[in-house]
């Protein structure tokens, strides 16, 4: 029998946490959040802790344009994906940054999630850095429409595969498995039968509202965060391996400027060295302690508790 390792936060939290505390308190607060922020909410990570090697990767820009059977491949995987996706629910992690902002402590999040979660929990700004799964974009007009919409259409357009209202299920055996980008591992189903549907006003491809892998940020989003950014007195990482450089760029910077930077993760990550304290453990955990220490636990709201 192997001992079980323990949580290290658990191991020195009142340590931790006041020297997290310390850190952050009477300093002007922005975050930088990532998929580890998302997984105590059910939204699995890509290369978070525990994640295997055989995790398939996520569709690119360049194939999703030029081939149709990508973008079958895709709409049809996220269709399976979307009811849990729209169904998750923010954890004490994205509450209690919404607490902090609510209190004045915090200026705003820069998220590297496509998911909402922040809003969701009454975070008020958010820079969305990969953009949003709620939104579908129309590559040729450039319309926006809601994905709840499209996924109505995808369901009407693939009867067969429909068991109740907006559900498009491709495999007989219960929910095939969910991916952070919001699409779903199909196993070995087939989705070359699978019907897209085009933009309402003129008929062209639709997209997810969202940075694929080979996209770049776009131009006036990373404005907005570097913005947002400036505002603040220490960057707190939440949940990010910054393995992305659309994310890691910003600890850089805080670094450059010598702007103190604290990371909650659970596991290494690339902006370990230029932090002035990492704090091993889940946002889930270690954020709601966090928002108590500075702002009293008197301060929690009953719903957030
Ligand atoms: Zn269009």
């Amino acid at each position: 029998m192997t001992a079980r390792t323990p949580d290290p936060w658990m191991m020195d939290r009142p340590t931790t946490l006041s020297l997290l505390a310390d850190l952050l308190r009477g300093r002007t607060l922005v975050v930088l959040t990532g998929a580890g922020c998302s997984t105590e909410s059910g939204i699995p990570d890509y290369r978070g802790a525990g994640k295997h090697e055989r995790t398939p990767m996520p569709i690119r820009f360049q194939e999703f344009v030029r081939s149709r059977g990508a973008r079958r491949r895709y709409w049809a995987r996220s269709a399976v994906g979307w009811p849990r996706m729209s169904g998750a629910t923010p954890n004490p992690g994205h509450r209690a940054l919404a607490r902090l902002e609510r209190a004045g402590l915090l200026r705003g999040v820069i998220t590297q999630n496509v998911d909402g979660l922040h809003q969701a929990a009454g975070s008020r700004r958010v820079v969305e850095l990969h953009g949003s799964l709620s939104r579908v974009l129309c590559l040729e007009c450039g319309a926006f429409e809601p994905r709840a919409e499209v996924q109505d259409r995808l369901a009407a357009l693939n009867p067969g595969r429909v068991r109740e209202p907006g559900r498009v299920e491709l495999r007989p055996d219960g929910d095939a498995e969910l991916r952070p980008d919001g699409d779903a591992d199909l196993g070995g189903e087939d989705p070359s039968d699978f019907l897209l549907p085009g933009c309402r006003r003129c008929g062209g491809v639709l997209k997810p509202d969202v940075v694929f892998f080979g996209e770049n940020v776009p131009r006036p989003t990373v404005q907005e965060a570097w913005r947002l950014f400036e505002e603040g007195e220490v960057l707190l990482v939440a949940g990010s391996s910054l393995t992305v450089y659309s994310g890691y760029r910003f600890v850089r910077r805080a670094a450059d400027e010598r702007t103190p930077v604290a990371i909650v993760n659970v596991g290494e990550t690339r902006g370990d060295p230029l932090a002035s304290l990492r704090v091993e453990g889940r946002t889930g955990a270690v954020l709601p302690e966090l928002a108590d220490a500075l702002l009293g636990a008197g301060g929690r709201d009953r719903l957030s508790a």
